[in-house]
């Protein structure tokens, strides 16, 4: 697996990732920064830091473009000393204004860099979604806050782009009205970002996976695009359960995605793909319980998703994450012994 990893990663060698965000206008003054948000270019700075400061425990790689060719950046994280016997894979921020995701790949990996865990190797994509994320960050610098962004720049929503339960199964979904609420991208893996994600999962196999979205306060579960449990329905649920326990404040809700209600499905979703294509224990979580807070911010979208003190949800969002590396750490003792 690590040569494997070492292979894939040659591919496409970091490709400065210094220097790149290094080059990255510093952003202008905003509210948002002040309360704490960070704008991409202060995300790489802060990543950028780690990689000075802990040579040979993080790597960048680019793993590979958007629409509008911007740079797909994926950090892998390894203990050296240690040959990896677990795959976790985590991904965020697919969809433009879920900013929070980001925030909590970072803050996850300004956790496990100084001390990576020992037999995990973990990859995180804090941007799946590039030209949206810059698009959201125009908007709160140009203040066209009740401006909506969810999908990338070809408008499709990455969130239904993959392979798996992209029909609907229900029969109501072939009327008219009923597009809005069940719908799919045009053909599976039909993005770049979808594409290059896959393509990295193809040659590095997770053995876990999760998607960072917002909002709605859930650690879910496949399946997202029918109602039936997975096989391993309990066992997923045991360990979204572990994750959710370790967060500091009010602990998530566990459920399976399609379960919202009796007829919602989310078709063609991530957890779906990556639970039946990639074999991954696949978990999404619903970060936050949204920032809207009466009639001042009903058509505020960044608030929707990125509530005022992002610290509480950073710490909820990277406690859950270090739960499952430590469950993906206790299997790996448990094939030692
Ligand atoms: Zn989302």
């Amino acid at each position: 697996m690590w040569l494997l990893a070492g292979l894939a990663l040659g591919k496409t060698p970091d490709g400065g990732f210094s220097a790149f965000a290094e080059r990255q206008a510093p952003p202008e003054e905003h509210p948002e920064r002040a309360a704490g948000w960070d704008f991409s270019s202060e995300l790489w700075l802060r990543v950028d830091a780690l990689v000075d400061e802990h040579p040979g425990h993080i790597e960048p790689f680019v793993v590979g473009r958007s629409v509008e060719k911007r740079a797909i950046w994926g950090f892998r994280v390894v203990d050296p000393t240690v040959e990896a016997e677990r795959e976790l894979l985590v991904i965020a921020q697919l969809h433009a204004l879920e900013w929070i995701g980001a925030e909590v790949a970072v803050a996850y990996l300004e956790e496990i860099v100084p001390t990576p865990p020992p037999g995990v190797a973990v990859t995180v994509i804090p941007i799946v979604n590039p030209d949206g994320r810059w698009r959201a960050e125009q908007d709160l610098l140009n203040d066209q806050v009740d401006t909506y962004r969810r999908a990338n720049a070809n408008g499709v929503d990455l969130n239904r782009d993959w392979a798996v339960h992209r029909e609907s199964d229900v029969i109501w979904s072939r009327l008219p009205f009923s597009k809005k609420y069940y719908y799919s991208s045009p053909e599976p893996l039909s993005q770049p970002e979808t594409q290059a994600v896959d393509a990295w999962a193809v040659d590095v196999p997770p053995d876990a996976f999760v998607s960072l979205h917002a909002f709605g306060g859930y650690v879910e579960i496949p399946w997202g695009g029918v109602y039936e449990p997975t096989p391993d329905d309990a066992r997923l649920k045991a360990m979204a359960s572990e994750m959710a326990e370790a967060m500091p404040n009010r602990p998530y809700r566990v459920i399976q995605l399609n379960h919202f209600v009796r007829w919602f499905r989310a078709l063609g979703c991530e957890i779906d793909h990556f639970y039946g294509v990639h074999g991954a224990d696949s978990f999404l979580i619903e970060l936050t319980r949204s920032g809207i807070r009466g009639p001042a911010t009903w058509k505020d979208y960044f608030r929707w998703y990125n509530p005022v003190d992002k610290e509480p949800h950073v710490d909820d969002g990277v406690a859950a994450l270090l739960s499952l590396t430590r469950q993906l750490a206790g299997e790996v003792r448990g094939l030692d012994g």
